[in-house]
């Protein structure tokens, strides 16, 4: 078997990688996510590489070649190599010595198997010379590629209480690659561990529900977890209808070729409730951005504003969240073409001109812009004239109040 030809196997950057990390003429290999996603016709991301060379002789072959190396992870061997703008990652070839559930101790080794032994799925061991394009098979991952079976290598239970992570990955790489239903024994045991979850760190357990949140369809995975009990552990504000509340949000982003959000993704699955939301975001640390667009998207699920105005108030990213989590059937396509090729407008009327047209600087000026500034988005933003006559009235207004204290 062989990894089919591409033009990333030619990219001048890596070949100059792989030739400096050359054993007796032996390049290292590419491994993982790279050669799986090349062996399912997908496009290849990133390149990762494993190399029996230990991390030090990583790093000076590198810079015998000219080569930036970077130790991202060197205690558990990986190097990043910096060449011509495009970064690998290269590990060297280990074997976990102990493991915690949320930590490993590692050993570096010189056997290839070994190495495979220690991934999490058999779809994810798989390695590929570079120059051969000969592809390396030590855990029946090609068989298992084939049926769209996302199997741990040995034992479910035991691979599971090593890194407790590996329960979010199984869903996450099952709704990526898998069909059918997931493997039987893989998802006992990520029952029975799921409270381990709670122990990991944040920013891993985050950082991989927005991986998870990212795959074309999530949603068939995420009732399957909400079944098992596996929110529970660390997201059991996980609302109870949330696989087909997510279905139904992936069919419009679909119809209407919208990108995948993990923000409106993770809305759809949470209560609209602007105070939980909160507390999810602090607890999970997610991104201060993540964070106030939740926020804007629970407070605003509903309005009875039209999507231009929502856009005026929130931005226009989340004005389409919201029609694509809220609106009706009919409306959703109609609010969403109301959002196309159209800008945010700008009040073009100042204080400055308030004041020309008659008002004492002070506090009413800020207060008849805002009045106006209410009026104009209630008329869904009116261009001149009418921008001038609101203005006039309500300046009218402001002068005549003014007289009457
Ligand atoms: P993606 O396209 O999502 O990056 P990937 O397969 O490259 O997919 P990564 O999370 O980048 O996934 O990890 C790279 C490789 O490292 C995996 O293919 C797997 O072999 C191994 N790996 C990563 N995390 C774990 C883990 N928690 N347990 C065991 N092996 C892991
Ligand atoms: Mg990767």
């Amino acid at each position: 078997m062989q990894l089919p030809d591409a033009p990333w196997l030619y990219d001048p950057a890596l070949q100059r990688v792989v030739e400096a990390l050359k054993i007796d003429g032996q390049p290292p290999r590419i491994v993982g996510g790279a050669v799986r996603d090349a062996l399912l016709g997908i496009a290849v991301a990133d390149v990762d590489i494993a190399t029996p060379l230990v991390p030090a002789d990583v790093i000076k072959r590198l810079e015998a070649a000219r080569i930036k190396a970077v130790p991202t992870g060197i205690d558990h061997g990986t190097i990043t190599a910096v060449a011509d703008g495009r970064t690998f990652e290269i590990t060297t070839l280990r074997r976990d010595v102990s493991t915690d559930g949320r930590r490993a101790t590692v050993e570096f080794a010189t056997d290839w198997q070994e190495d495979a032994a220690r991934r999490d799925f058999t779809i994810n061991a798989l390695y590929a010379d570079p120059e051969s394009r000969q592809i390396f098979d030590y855990f029946d991952g090609l068989t298992d590629l084939k049926a769209h079976h996302v199997r741990f290598i040995g034992n479910a239970e035991q691979r599971i209480a090593e890194d407790h992570l590996r329960i979010l990955r199984l869903f996450r790489f099952h709704a990526r690659f898998g069909q059918g239903a997931i493997d039987a024994d893989a998802l006992a045991a990520a029952a029975k561990h799921a409270s381990k979850l709670m122990a990991l760190s944040r920013e891993r357990i985050a950082d991989e529900l927005r991986k998870l949140l990212s795959v074309a369809n999530p949603a068939p995975a995420v009732q399957v977890m909400l079944d098992n009990g596996i929110f529970a552990a660390f997201l059991p504000e996980v609302v109870n209808d949330a696989g087909s509340k997510l279905a139904k949000l992936i069919d419009r982003e679909t119809v209407s070729a919208s990108n995948p959000s993990v923000g409106r993704r993770l809305s759809a699955i949470l209560p609209v409730d602007a105070t939980i939301v909160e507390k999810v975001a602090a607890r999970l640390k997610l991104s201060n951005r993540l964070r106030t667009d939740l926020t804007y998207l629970a407070t605003n699920a509903n309005t009875d504003q039209s999507a231009r105005q929502l856009a005026y108030a929130i931005g226009l990213d989340n004005a389409r969240d919201l029609v694509l989590l809220n609106s009706n059937e009919e409306n959703c396509s109609v609010e969403l073409a109301s959002l196309e090729n159209w800008d945010v407008p700008e009040l073009l009327i100042k204080g400055g001109d308030l004041i020309a047209m008659g008002l004492r600087a002070g506090p009413v000026v800020a207060k008849t812009l805002q009045a106006i500034e209410r009026q104009w988005v209630a008329e869904s933003f009116p261009a001149e004239p009418r921008v001038t006559e609101i203005a006039d009235q309500l300046v009218e207004v402001a002068l005549r109040d003014d007289k009457k204290l």
